[in-house]
């Protein structure tokens, strides 16, 4: 190099270029996840020489890629989920979304992609999501989902790091993400594929880790289930895309919450860390669950699941909620669990709307709270 010190991501060069025309919104009732693109995107490239370059938002368009780019071989590829939210002032609003820069990073950091300012990159995705707000649903439950993705780009075949990488953000409008479901989703417990183990990567937002589980939910919708249940051997590592949770009747009338533990094999969910820390909060009566009395103990443990355990709580009716926690679903309720290691399906006891009690609480102050209508903490960010 040319011993000049590699640019860092300087917000401060954005150059934003606007679309001469914009496209029509679509009606929100009949979007499918994830498959509108809306006018613009952010782009921002490094290179081995000079560092990160110029950052721009600009009309949407597709890439223009090296076909030797490591991306296509050996899959340096990370990225992040993360949404905006319309607030009751109709000024749009993060949810902890320094958490999805700290998580890309260091997903970045895992497969070797060049390191970033997540500050710089939380000022540009702000900026993309004011030129992107008319694509906001203003109806409850809906939002705009953001896709921050960083690829390598080194154009070469040679198996190493990639040096050269491209940071590009796509957002799409997004509704309630299991359609009027008013009952839990189906899973199915797998463990004959594994989608993390220790020392793997599933502890990183990688896209490395999905394609393999695509073939076995294919398996699994073919045998009636939505969903898969992650295990590692006997133990539950996630639900699809989603943390899991398990509700718990203990003798003395409080609750357990039990959720695996981050070891690796999990995913370290923004919205798990947020439902623990509300969780918490209810327990010590700091910021009571909507529906949930006061007097009603919910205690977290970060601590293995096992599908033994789940047996048992169940047959000894101890067992009364278990869902999922995501960006994408907030909170989504599980209605039964097959599992060829059982002679029956584990069945959950079934609510109006689907969410049992906890799950509910959970779902309306975590909506409450992304939305702005109430504060937590300091969670909700405007933009
Ligand atoms: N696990 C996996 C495998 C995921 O892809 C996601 C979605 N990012 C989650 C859990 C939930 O994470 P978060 O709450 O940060 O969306």
């Amino acid at each position: 190099t040319n011993g000049q010190p590699k640019a860092k991501l300087d917000a401060s060069k954005l150059v934003v270029k606007l679309a001469e025309q914009l496209k029509p919104l679509p009606v929100p009732e009949t979007m499918t996840f994830g498959q509108t693109q809306t006018d613009h995107m952010l782009i921002v490239n490094y290179d081995p020489e000079h560092g990160w370059g110029t950052p721009e938002i600009k009309p949407y368009a597709p890439l223009v890629l090296d076909p030797m780019s490591s991306c296509f071989q050996y899959c340096p590829n990370v990225f992040e989920g993360m949404k905006a939210y319309l607030g009751p002032d109709g000024e749009p609003r993060l949810f902890r979304p320094q958490k999805n820069m700290e998580r890309l990073a260091r997903s970045a950091e895992r497969v070797a992609l060049p390191p970033f300012d997540g500050d710089a990159l939380l000022v540009l995705i702000k900026r993309l999501v004011e030129i992107e707000k008319r694509w906001i649903p203003n109806k409850p439950g809906y939002s705009l989902y953001l896709r921050p993705t960083m690829i390598g780009t080194r154009p070469a075949l040679g198996v190493a790091a990639s040096d050269a990488a491209c940071l590009y953000v796509v957002v799409t409008p997004t509704g309630p993400y299991f359609k009027s479901k008013a009952r839990g989703i189906s899973l199915l417990a797998v463990s004959e594929s594994v989608r993390a183990w220790p020392g793997g990567t599933g502890g990183h937002k990688l896209g490395l880790n999905y394609a393999p589980g695509f073939a076995p939910q294919r398996e699994a919708a073919k045998k009636g289930y939505e969903q898969i249940l992650w295990l590692f051997g006997d133990r539950i590592t996630e639900v699809g895309a989603m943390n899991v949770f398990a509700i718990v009747k203990r003798a003395d009338g409080a609750l357990d919450a039990f959720t695996p533990p981050l070891d690796g094999t999990i995913l370290p969910g923004v919205t798990r860390s947020s439902v623990l820390s509300l969780l918490d909060a209810h327990t010590k009566g700091k910021s009571l669950l909507p529906g949930v009395p006061a007097s009603q103990k919910i205690y977290t443990h970060e601590i293995p699941i096992t599908m033994s355990e789940i047996k048992v709580w169940s047959d000894e009716g101890k067992l009364l909620e278990i869902f999922g926690v995501g960006t994408a679903v907030a909170v989504a309720p599980v209605g039964r669990i097959g599992y060829q290691g059982w002679d029956e399906e584990v069945v959950l006891p079934q609510h109006d709307g689907g969410l049992g009690p906890v799950g509910k609480g959970l779902f309306d102050h975590l909506m409450d709270i992304q939305s702005g209508k109430v504060d937590f903490e300091g969670w909700s960010v405007p933009v």
